[in-house]
């Protein structure tokens, strides 16, 4: 076994591995446990062999190196933030306008993810150049780190004296929580601790100085983070301090009197000449189990309610739970937009209004779709349930990776649902945090696969895929054969080391209307065996059996609550889980004259040379046809209509080809 298999086991070697097992809890596979091959496998391997070194170049060009590096003269100045004009940002705004900045708060927190990004990619791929590079990133936050544990090369470097004075706005206690992400990430892959060591020391210090102990700070991050961080901390090292200030930082959000006024106060600044007006914003308005509306900072929102969740978890803690399907229940039947993003609005980068999901302007940040991913597996956590895992699903196929380019060099900041050609993408932002966090996300993706307990294996996603995992002490591997998500059919094979009971969770989609089921060629009748979504099997596996799975992948007409305004009268395609739009390059111009008759029928067609293989949707719609108007911009006649042959691709491999206009939402004729 090496370094990082035995890593990936639990308990860090010579840790005394306090951390108590919560009942009945599914856990991911670490990253190591399951080789994904086909539509995924194709994606890691672009993270991997381009991704994660284009991540680490580009951190080094936007100039963060100088400000986390000892050993160079401190950046020192603060050259405010570039906001580009949309002419820019449109064009080459965003390539570099890291060049007019040269120092940000929250270096730190691209660096611990960039670091993530590369352990999982480790794994896929060995790659000295990139490891060495990391390391010594590595080496400079070792050297940076003060004797007392503390580490922010912010408030080391470029505004020293002021630690812990503003944790509403400064972003501290996040950087914190995505280093010790890359951390654990680097060490289970590499077998490599001394960043683990640096923000054990780190979190040591952290748990010094918050917490409710008389002369603690009672404080929280105003950018959740820190929460899931620590828990996975505390899951690799086995210490169980690390899970309780987890805890404390959910517990204490929002409580009374607020920390965010008292520390204003503190530093001289009066609590009311708040940016952003609201503590809704960093969701810390009331105490976490109060909550019953997502609203704020959409990221924010995501990472606070993952953190939630992984407690909910961990300690059995059902006051968590309650909140957190009010939560889910309003995200997604009033404020997700189909394709799995959040958070219209570019002005908070959040919530708005229920029902207000504008196509054109949809802000929908990547991170935010990855956040629902984090979010709905840790929901998967207390047990399998579509409800939780048909979103993952959403979210993952369509709002986060259509933030990356299939060549896994170029990114989407925002991921609208309707463009007039001018939103391509991009090398890097002038706040980078999409790209590290899709990288992390696409390269980790074989641990959102599977959910493990001590007598079962849920199956949430499915895909060409070997895991491997013990139960009973028992090695089992499993193998999934599939050309999912372009068809339904999935073969498993269980390979037990000896016979072995236990409960396979097979999940079965929401958008799946007809399914069937078999075990070793003999049918199963699903409807006496699912709940929840899930299909359960229990037996004693032996070596050689087989399970069947037909997902019928039907293509449908999806619709929108006619409360969103935006939506009325249109329609979006969707095959599988898989929600498509309409690019110009196969459309012409002009996509709004599009109109599809609800009785058109729609046709699927494998592509394999298109777009690294896909299937499109094809379809006879209507189109107002291209008149002479004789200069006219109204007349009393109405337009000529046309038939027009209408292709779609999946929304995430939008803007690969040539820049154009793009629709997800078509309007429906008649
Ligand atoms: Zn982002």
């Amino acid at each position: 076994m090496t370094a990082s298999q035995s890593a990936s086991q639990g308990a860090t070697p010579g840790q005394t591995g306090k951390l108590g097992k919560p009942k009945l809890a599914f856990r991911p596979l670490p990253v190591p446990q399951v080789d994904v091959r086909g539509f995924w496998g194709d994606r890691v391997d672009a993270v991997a062999t381009r991704t994660a070194g284009i991540l680490y170049d580009r951190c080094v060009k936007a100039r963060m190196l100088e400000q986390i590096d000892p050993d160079r003269p401190s950046p020192g100045v603060v050259i405010p933030f570039h906001s580009p004009s949309p002419d820019e940002a449109a064009t080459a705004g965003n390539e570099f306008t890291g060049s007019t900045v040269t120092t940000q708060m929250f270096w730190d927190s691209d660096w611990g993810k960039t670091i993530e990004t590369a352990a999982y990619s480790l794994y896929r791929r060995r790659n000295d150049e990139l490891e060495k590079k990391i390391d010594a990133v590595i080496d400079m936050y070792g050297r940076l780190q003060q004797p007392d544990g503390y580490l922010s090369s912010w408030y080391q470097r470029i505004q020293p004296g002021l630690r812990w004075t503003n944790l509403r706005d400064c972003h501290e206690l996040y950087c914190a929580g995505h280093l010790i992400e890359g951390a654990v990430a680097y060490y289970q892959a590499t077998g490599k601790r001394k960043l683990l060591d640096i923000m054990c020391r780190y979190a040591d210090h952290i748990g010094e100085t918050f917490g409710p102990e008389p002369g603690k700070k009672k404080g929280y991050c105003g950018h959740e983070e820190i929460e899931l961080a620590l828990v996975k901390l505390a899951r690799a090292t086995g210490e169980q301090k690390y899970m309780d200030l987890a805890k404390y930082f959910i517990d204490q959000r929002g409580q009374q009197p607020h920390y965010f006024d008292e520390e204003a106060r503190a530093r001289g600044a009066d609590p009311k000449a708040y940016h952003f007006k609201t503590y809704e914003y960093s969701q810390s308005h009331q105490p976490v189990r109060e909550q019953d509306k997502v609203v704020g900072h959409a990221v924010r929102a995501m990472y606070l309610y993952s953190g939630m969740a992984d407690i909910a978890t961990e300690y059995g803690d059902d006051t968590l739970r309650a909140p957190l399907d009010r939560l889910w229940d309003d995200l997604t039947t009033k404020n997700l937009y189909i394709t799995g993003g959040l958070g219209p609005s570019s002005h908070n980068e959040g919530f708005t209004a229920d029902y207000d999901l504008p196509n054109e302007t949809a802000y929908a940040e990547t991170c935010a779709s990855v956040g629902l991913v984090f979010w709905a597996s840790r929901m998967l956590g207390m047990g399998p349930n579509a409800r939780y895992a048909d979103m993952m699903e959403r979210a993952l196929y369509n709002g986060s990776i259509s933030g990356l380019s299939l060549d896994g060099s170029l990114f989407f900041y925002e991921n609208p649902l309707e463009s007039r050609g001018k939103h391509n993408r991009w090398k890097w932002h002038r706040c980078p945090c999409c790209p590290p966090n899709i990288g992390r996300m696409v390269a980790s993706i074989g641990s959102y696969f599977y959910g493990l307990s001590d007598d079962a294996l849920a199956v949430h996603l499915y895909g060409n895929s070997t895991a491997r995992f013990d139960i009973a002490g028992r090695r089992i591997e499993l193998t999934q054969a599939s050309n999912y998500p372009w068809s339904g059919t999935v073969s498993i094979g269980v390979e037990p080391e000896a016979p072995t009971e236990f409960s396979l969770h097979l999940r079965l989609p929401g958008w799946c209307r007809n399914a069937a089921l078999k075990v070793n060629g003999e049918a199963v009748d699903l409807h006496a065996v699912t709940s929840d979504g899930y299909a359960a099997i229990r037996r004693e596996w032996r070596k050689g059996d087989q399970v069947e799975f037909d997902l019928e992948m039907a293509i449908d007409r999806l619709y929108a609550n006619p409360q969103v305004r935006q939506d009325i009268g249109r329609v979006a395609l969707a095959r599988g889980p898989l929600i498509y739009c309409v690019e110009e390059t196969d459309n012409a111009g002009q996509l709004h004259r599009i109109a599809l008759p609800p009785t058109a029928e729609i046709e699927a067609h494998q592509q394999p040379n298109l777009l690294g293989g896909v299937v499109t949707l094809s379809a006879v719609a209507r189109k107002e046809a291209f008149e002479d108007w004789d200069n006219g911009l109204y007349r009393t006649e109405p337009p000529a209509v046309e038939e027009a042959k209408i292709t779609a691709v999946p929304y995430f491999a939008w803007d690969n080809r040539d820049p154009g206009e793009m629709l997800v939402w078509i309007r429906s004729a008649g």
